[in-house]
């Protein structure tokens, strides 16, 4: 999909202003393509920072363009393992560009979106996990994010992965002397031993895939609905979770006709916060748009808080709420907790809104019950539904080989086909074997110049 051959260049810093630039470029003439940009005529040493001018190619030498620090890693110690120089400059996109524009006319072509990163892979400095974890550590927008990210460009799921795969390359190896040796039958490993080890894989692949829920809302962040009838306190309950004023708060009933969203980081988590108009019977055409947009809104939500009147009886708008929200997927709050209790129940967070009383307790639950009753706080080692497809589908493989296994007059030759595919699929996480789609996929999400 990419030519590996070529000399790549690209932008790598954001765009916009900024202190530093740095414009980086790579392949087997990136040295070539630099001696031909920058004014000093000794080649660059190997990781050094060299403090240099660089100039245009197509003008030559009387016309800077700018001061760099120019540094070379030599292949295969570099990002892309193959020689990479990068170029520091000052952090004008006017100046970027004319670096740039340099590079391209000394030789090196503009790079594709992913291209850097890309190589690296292709070149075995990194697997696929870890591709993508570049992709999501450039995109994190809560630290939380970030941490999970960082670990696995660490390898801390490669190693996993690498773990699991280690022990069915082993019972696959034992399961071919087998059949190497038929009239030995399982001499080389018992078929209860077979199912014991398959048994250990699969509790392995299970705490992985368990943890993937709180992964996945880590990575992906979620979508949380504020419900309730009108004066309840939802646009209250919205700012205090946002921690400004976002929404117009009023006592006038109905004043939220719209939906209104923003984006915040609750726990590490990002959360799409949505307030919603209050649920009512109406015939007001407006309020109504309002309450029709609310009930889509929950319908999609991840979780919804429903919001109710702690210092007010419970109405018939607040019970079809209730009955018409499922319990697994919402938070009940009391509000207006600085005022005399007009109920109870066990389910309630109880909250203030005004005061800010039991908000930060609220702020617990929600990411707590999004990660399926566990805190957020430990980073897990997957959070990808990709990865969590495919061990998936290794999971499934390794059930029906652990059934064939278990039975009496079992084939090594089901077994070890179930073992193979199971083998396949967690490959196909680190990228063993992967097809141009998926890689293509993969490598789409990232802009120019990582
Ligand atoms: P919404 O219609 O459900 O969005 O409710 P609002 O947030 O607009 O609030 C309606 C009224 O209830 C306003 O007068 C708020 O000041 C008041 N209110 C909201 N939360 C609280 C609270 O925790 N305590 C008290 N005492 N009043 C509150």
């Amino acid at each position: 999909m990419f030519s590996p051959d070529d000399t790549i260049v690209a932008i790598a810093t954001p765009v916009g202003r900024g202190g530093l630039g740095i414009v980086r470029i790579s392949g087997p003439g990136a040295c070539d393509v630099a001696s031909r940009m920058l004014v000093r005529n000794a080649p660059l040493s190997p990781r050094h920072a060299t403090f240099t001018r660089v100039h245009s190619a197509r003008t030559g030498r009387d016309q800077p363009i700018d001061e760099v620090i120019a540094t070379w890693f030599p292949a295969p110690r570099s990002y892309t393992g193959e020689h990479v120089v990068e170029l520091s400059a000052h952090g004008s996109p006017v100046i970027l560009q004319e670096v740039l524009h340099s590079a391209i006319d000394a030789g090196a072509r503009l790079a594709r979106p992913g291209e850097f990163t890309f190589r690296a892979f292709v070149n075995g400095k990194i697997d696929l996990v870890q591709a993508e974890a570049v992709a999501d550590l450039i995109d994190a927008v809560t630290p939380l994010q970030a941490q999970v990210a960082f670990d696995q460009l660490d390898g801390t799921l490669t190693a996993q992965i690498a773990g699991l795969d280690a022990q069915l390359l082993d019972l696959i190896a034992r399961l071919e002397a087998s059949l190497d040796f038929p009239d030995e039958g399982y001499h080389f490993i018992e078929p209860q031993a077979v199912a014991s080890s398959v048994t250990r894989v699969i509790a392995a692949l299970d705490g992985l895939l368990n943890a993937s829920v709180r992964g996945r809302v880590i990575r992906e962040g979620a979508t949380v609905v504020i419900a309730g009838r009108p004066n309840v306190g939802k646009s209250s309950l919205f700012n205090a979770l946002l921690g400004h004023a976002r929404a117009i708060v009023d006592e006038t009933a109905g004043t939220t006709r719209d939906l209104i969203t923003e984006t915040c980081d609750i726990e590490g988590v990002k959360i799409t916060l949505v307030d919603t108009a209050g649920d009512r019977e109406t015939t007001d055409r407006i309020e109504l748009e309002g309450v029709w947009r609310g009930t889509r809104a929950r319908e999609v939500a991840d979780l919804i808080v429903v919001v109710l009147d702690g210092a007010d009886a419970l109405t018939d708008d607040d019970a079809r709420l209730l009955n018409g929200t499922p319990t697994g997927t919402r938070v009940v709050v009391a509000n207006k907790s600085d005022r005399p209790a007009a109920w109870h129940r066990d389910d309630a967070v109880t909250v203030s809104a005004v005061t800010g009383d039991g908000v930060e307790s609220l702020r617990q639950t929600i990411v707590a019950r999004l990660g399926g009753g566990e805190a957020l706080h430990d980073a897990p080692s997957i959070s990808n539904v990709r990865h969590t497809a495919l061990l998936e589908r290794a999971r499934a493989h390794l059930t029906q080989a652990c059934e064939a296994a278990a039975q009496d007059r079992a084939s090594e030759e089901f077994v070890l086909a179930d073992l193979h595919a199971a083998r396949a699929s967690i490959g196909e996480v680190v990228g063993a074997q992967t097809g141009d789609e998926v890689l293509r996929h993969i490598f789409d999400r990232f802009c120019i110049g990582k």
